[in-house]
């Protein structure tokens, strides 16, 4: 029987980790992979206190080598079902079945598609979903940024190093990212904004030539292009806290309140899945440790 389980090994998870470790608490962290998280899409973090700049993958890392100190058991195991029976809950992977008094929710969220026609036909032949990932193969060429929030405006700026030309096409007006990374933007000679526009179709026979856009670019409702970064924004993986009756919002989003606690006892839940408004490696932190502390006061009464 551990005291807690958390489930999720990005930065949030090992953050709880740690400090459940540092409280004594038996803990076991469930990731499917250690890969990090979404941190770790990140070439350049460059706020997070302490770090004037780090990448994803080495911060992701660190957190991870930090929580290992301390005595806290790492399963590479998907997580299949979440149930409670009395106080106890059972989690359960395909290599076992484990119990504990207390469970940390920090799954994150998954990068959202755009769902238009050709997209899934063209997914890595000329569709991407991350620039770090994939930007190596566009080198002098001229690609495109699909949204207008800070991961658009970010995947843009590793583009620019690469590509000739990187286009960012947003379906409002006016970029809405950190006011930093947007004036970035403007002031470079490679990177151009269309604004008010959507993209409707992905066409390409073995890899992507153009999208169709709603409104036309230069008079043509067709821009050629040799490769497509969506960076439209996230989606909960919360599907496992369902069947407990946990509270979650419109979209998805795991409702907690400022102790990191859910509407269900010892059911905590931190960082990307909770529906906090603000997301960064630095509040998911924050929500891990504060969520760890609850814990460890629920099972100490
Ligand atoms: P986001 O803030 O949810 O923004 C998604 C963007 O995609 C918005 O511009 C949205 O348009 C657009 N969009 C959504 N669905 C669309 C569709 N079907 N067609 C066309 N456009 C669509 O997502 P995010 O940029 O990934 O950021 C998620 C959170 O992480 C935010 O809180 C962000 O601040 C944070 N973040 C922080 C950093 C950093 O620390 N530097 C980096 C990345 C992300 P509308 O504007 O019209 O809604």
């Amino acid at each position: 029987m551990y005291d807690v389980i958390i489930i999720g090994g990005g930065v949030t998870g090992f953050a709880a980790a740690l400090y459940s470790g540092r409280f004594k608490l038996k803990t076991l962290v469930l990731t499917g992979e250690l890969k990090g998280g979404l941190i770790t899409w990140a070439k350049d973090v460059q706020n997070y206190p302490g770090f004037e700049n780090v990448s994803g993958i080495e911060l992701a890392k660190k957190i991870e080598d930090h929580a290992r100190r301390y005595d806290v058991d790492v399963k590479l195991e998907i997580v299949q079902e979440l149930n409670k029976q009395g106080s106890i809950f059972t989690v359960k992977t395909a290599e076992g079945v484990y119990e504990s008094k207390t469970v940390i929710f920090a799954t994150g969220t998954k990068v959202r598609t755009l769902k238009a026609p050709g997209e899934d036909k063209l997914k890595n032949k000329g569709v991407h979903y991350c620039a770090l990932c994939d930007a190596f193969a566009y080198n002098g060429k001229t690609v495109a940024v699909i949204g207008g929030s800070d991961s658009a405006v970010i995947e843009s700026l590793i583009l620019k190093d690469v590509a000739k030309k990187v286009y960012i096409i947003y379906r409002k007006d006016k970029l809405r990212a950190e006011p930093i990374n947007v004036e970035k933007v403007n002031k470079l000679d490679n990177v151009e904004v269309i604004t008010n526009t959507n993209v409707l179709e992905f066409i390409g026979e073995e890899k992507l030539e153009k999208v169709k856009l709603d409104n036309p670019y230069k008079g043509d409702e067709f821009l050629k292009l040799d490769g497509v970064f969506v960076a439209i924004g996230h989606e909960p993986q919360s599907e496992l806290v369902k069947p407990l009756g946990v509270k979650l919002d419109e979209k998805g989003y795991v409702e907690v309140d400022k102790d990191s606690k859910t509407n269900v006892e010892g059911l905590f839940a931190a960082g990307d899945v909770t529906n906090r408004k603000f997301k960064q490696a630095i509040t998911g932190v924050a929500e891990g440790v504060t969520a760890a502390y609850w814990a460890f006061n629920y099972i100490q009464k």
